[in-house]
């Protein structure tokens, strides 16, 4: 169209709604897409929430990312994939994903918290049906899993995708909450003598299990003996 501007990048934020702005400390809350992403890469696990039967059900189950849209997979038999997925648009999810990152000891009981960063996305998925939509968000949920990982396996069979229910939620409705720091105590508190701070937690792997199964003297790949979860998702 003549005179209009067309922007040559996608927004760098979601655009807050009526139920994606936090009522308390709204100050923690974040729209930005970066961190928004980086929160649900890091994770393996996201809880899918939807009404079933007219009362609230949270699965948690896994999930990847294929730039804005979000794929969870199951079986054909898996109830909350036939819900979400059909009729198309699918049933309203929320969907969320959360990490731990310190426990806040702080001087009273009142005030022990928690570091964390988590994301609520809500929307409304569609089933995914072609075979070639469907096998790329295989190799994203194995590539999520253990980057390197889809070069080496055997891949889905026409009978293993046919089995297989994947559901799109597109990332429109998205928002990101982050606590950061050392306990906020009651000004007064400051005085007691009891310790008070943070103690970071984080996930970290062990040594590789072969499966009894495996010939013995299989190399353990390099991608494998040398995981590092903090890099996972560095390019
Ligand atoms: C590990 C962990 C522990 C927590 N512990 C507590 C606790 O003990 N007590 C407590 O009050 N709060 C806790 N929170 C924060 C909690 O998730 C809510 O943010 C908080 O209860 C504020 O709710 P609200 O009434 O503002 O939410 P609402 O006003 O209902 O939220 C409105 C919208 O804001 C967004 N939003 C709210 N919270 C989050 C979030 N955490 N992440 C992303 N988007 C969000 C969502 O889009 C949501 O629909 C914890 C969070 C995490 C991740």
């Amino acid at each position: 169209m003549q005179g209009t501007r067309q922007p040559t990048s996608p927004p760098a934020a979601y655009s807050p709604t009526d139920r994606t702005v936090p009522t308390r400390s709204a100050d923690r809350a974040s729209y930005d897409k970066e961190l928004v992403h980086a929160i649900l890469d890091e994770a393996y696990v996201c809880h899918l929430g939807f009404v079933r039967d007219g009362a609230p059900v949270v699965l948690p189950t896994l999930f990847a990312r294929v730039g804005e849209t979000l794929y969870v997979h199951g079986s054909t038999g898996s109830r909350p994939l036939r819900m979400t997925g059909e009729p198309d648009p699918g049933l309203p999810v929320c969907l969320t994903v959360t990490h731990v990152d310190a426990l806040i000891l702080a001087r009273s009981a009142f005030h022990h918290s928690i570091n964390y960063r988590s994301v609520v996305v809500f929307g409304r998925p569609r089933a995914v049906e072609s075979e070639g939509e469907k096998n790329a968000a295989l190799e994203a949920f194995t590539e999520h899993i253990m980057r390197g990982r889809w070069a080496e396996v055997r891949w889905p069979t026409p009978e293993e995708l046919a089995a297989t229910n994947v559901v799109a939620l597109q990332l429109d409705e998205a928002s990101a909450k982050v606590r950061t720091g050392p306990p906020i105590d009651d000004e007064e508190d400051y005085t007691l003598s009891v310790w008070a701070g943070v103690l970071p937690l984080r996930v970290e792997p062990g040594a590789p299990e072969a499966d009894p199964r495996l010939p013995t003297g299989t190399p353990v790949p390099d991608y494998i003996a040398d995981f590092d979860l903090s890099k996972r998702n560095l390019p």
